[in-house]
């Protein structure tokens, strides 16, 4: 749920993340496809009361899918609206504990992007540990706050920003260095991790970045996928953004499993992210291409494999 430009740009991002989400199940090796529901909002604030007809008309319109999509949060939406869309749904995942669901799956995002990163600092500096390492991570929101958090008990320095400035004093007070949202991508750390909006990194963008990796949870990081060789021409080493976040996928798959919602084996499943960064790595290398192009081959080999199955 987000504010777009026009109508235009918000199809052109359901489909951009819809693909995400396919390649990021086809990586996990998760038996679902990929879909991705964008609410536009309008340019003025939204009554609550607004807001709960705008989330029935989403589950209308899931609903009318019959199962062949199911929905679940992200940007822009909590569990509190999952349980109003399953008033008008049963195809809806992510419903709190409570009620029997999974609940936010952003923790277990986060803990899938800290694995990512701490695979990539192992790539790039041959340790995996996270003890001293310098980490930006840009958008403190429900993945990026609880991934500050884990990264600064793992010993990491944390810078952060967000263009909420309410944030500042939420960063501050967990023991991490404020950043300006417009200075973020310009950090001389080892690893920047975006954990806003899509499309933070551009042919232009790129010529500021100083982190020898990237590593974060927003979907679509690159405005487009040529951006790939240029960081790798770089010598940055990313991690394809649909391997790193789908912790929360993974979190969510869980739930529809026959024997039911086990948060333990959600996490040992996030965990494993780590070796499939690993594996995207070890098969970027072997094949002389970038880590985007290792990981959607990796993607399309398990597609075919569940097309021909
Ligand atoms: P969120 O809406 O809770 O948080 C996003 C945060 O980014 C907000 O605090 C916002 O103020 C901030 N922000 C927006 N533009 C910014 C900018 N230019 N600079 C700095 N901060 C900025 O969203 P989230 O659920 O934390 O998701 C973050 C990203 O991770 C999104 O791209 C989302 O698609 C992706 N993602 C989320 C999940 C999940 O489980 N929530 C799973 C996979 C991927």
């Amino acid at each position: 749920m987000w504010r777009y430009d026009d109508t235009r740009a918000a199809l052109r991002d359901a489909l951009r993340l819809s693909r995400a989400m396919t390649y990021k199940s086809a990586v996990a090796g998760l038996p679902l496809g990929g879909g991705k529901g964008v609410i536009v909002l309008p340019p003025e604030p939204m009554a609550p009361r607004r807001r709960r007809d705008v989330l029935l008309d989403f589950a209308e319109t899931v609903q009318a899918l019959r199962g062949s999509y199911v929905t679940a949060e992200d940007v822009g939406t909590s569990a509190r609206d999952m349980q109003v869309i399953a008033q008008g749904t049963t195809h809806v995942s992510g419903l709190s504990r409570r009620r029997g669901g999974s609940g936010d799956p952003s923790p277990f995002t986060a803990l899938g992007v800290q694995a990512a990163i701490a695979a990539s600092c192992e790539r790039a500096f041959g340790s995996a540990s996270l003890k001293g390492r310098s980490i930006c991570v840009s958008g403190l929101g429900h993945v990026g706050l609880p991934l500050a958090k884990g990264l600064l008990r793992a010993g990491a320095t944390v810078l952060a920003s967000d263009i909420d400035r309410s944030k500042r004093d939420v960063i501050r007070s967990a023991g991490g260095r404020w950043v300006a949202p417009g200075k973020a991508l310009a950090q001389a750390v080892d690893v920047l991790a975006p954990c806003a909006l899509g499309g933070v990194i551009t042919d232009e963008s790129l010529a500021e970045l100083q982190a020898p990796v990237v590593a974060g949870a927003a979907n679509n990081q690159l405005a487009a996928d040529e951006v790939a060789e240029l960081l790798a021409d770089r010598g940055i080493l990313w991690a394809p953004d649909f391997v790193a976040n789908a912790g929360g996928i993974i979190n969510i798959a869980v739930e529809l499993e026959p024997a039911g919602y086990d948060p333990a084996r959600a996490r040992t499943r996030v965990g494993g992210i780590g070796d499939t960064i690993r594996e995207v790595f070890d098969e970027a290398s072997t094949s002389r291409t970038t880590p985007l192009d290792a990981a959607m081959r990796l993607a399309k080999r398990r597609l075919d494999e569940a097309g021909s199955g």
